[in-house]
């Protein structure tokens, strides 16, 4: 019988750099990336099916009705979930599947799935993560300082996290990233 694959949690703060690890590292390895669902308004260049699938807030609560959803959270006022849609399907043909996704969102898999692996990505400080939020220039002021905050909220909860990786330099956090991976 073939190996399970493994199921990877990967959060942290809005602008610590986490798609673009696990992007990186998905360049290089084998791997399935887990498409979400939110209720928020897609931003320019953002695709539906692809960055994420805009529903509208009735659709969403339907799914969540239907039980379509591994996990689920508000974020920033917005529903943002998981669709269980062939997540179990690619762990049993043993291809290891990754979900970006938020803190509270990130624990409630690991209540379901005792084996998943939870790795938080760290900014080397809040001053540096302001810089990275304003020059990405998606946010007004209002909603970076709005984004900073849940950013600290978030770090608080990272100590219930398997593994920390603080992204000071993006090609050594992908290093560090495919380490515990491939571990
Ligand atoms: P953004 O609006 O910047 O795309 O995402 C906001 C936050 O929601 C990010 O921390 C992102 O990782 C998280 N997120 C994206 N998809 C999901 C999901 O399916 N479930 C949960 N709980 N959080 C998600």
């Amino acid at each position: 019988m073939n190996k399970k694959g493994k199921l990877f949690v990967v959060s942290g703060p809005s602008g610590v750099g986490k798609d673009t690890i696990v992007k990186k590292y998905l360049e290089k390895n084998d791997g399935h990336l887990s498409v979400s669902a939110t209720t928020r308004s897609p931003r320019e260049n953002e695709i539906n099916g692809v960055d994420y699938y805009f529903l509208t807030k009735e659709v969403f609560e339907n799914w969540i009705k239907k039980d379509n959803f591994l996990e689920y959270a508000v974020y920033n006022n917005c529903y943002y979930g998981t669709p269980k849609s062939k997540i179990e399907e690619y762990l049993n043909k043993g291809i290891n599947v990754f979900l970006i996704i938020e803190v509270q969102g990130g624990l409630q898999i690991k209540e379901k799935f005792k084996d998943s692996i939870l790795i938080f990505i760290l900014p080397p400080s809040i001053e540096e993560l302001k810089e990275r939020l304003e020059k990405r220039n998606l946010d007004n002021k209002e909603m970076i300082e709005n984004r900073l905050k849940i950013a600290e909220e978030e770090i608080e909860k990272s100590n219930k996290y398997d593994y920390l990786i603080v992204n000071r330099n993006i090609d050594s956090a992908v290093e560090k990233f495919s380490l515990i991976v491939n571990a």
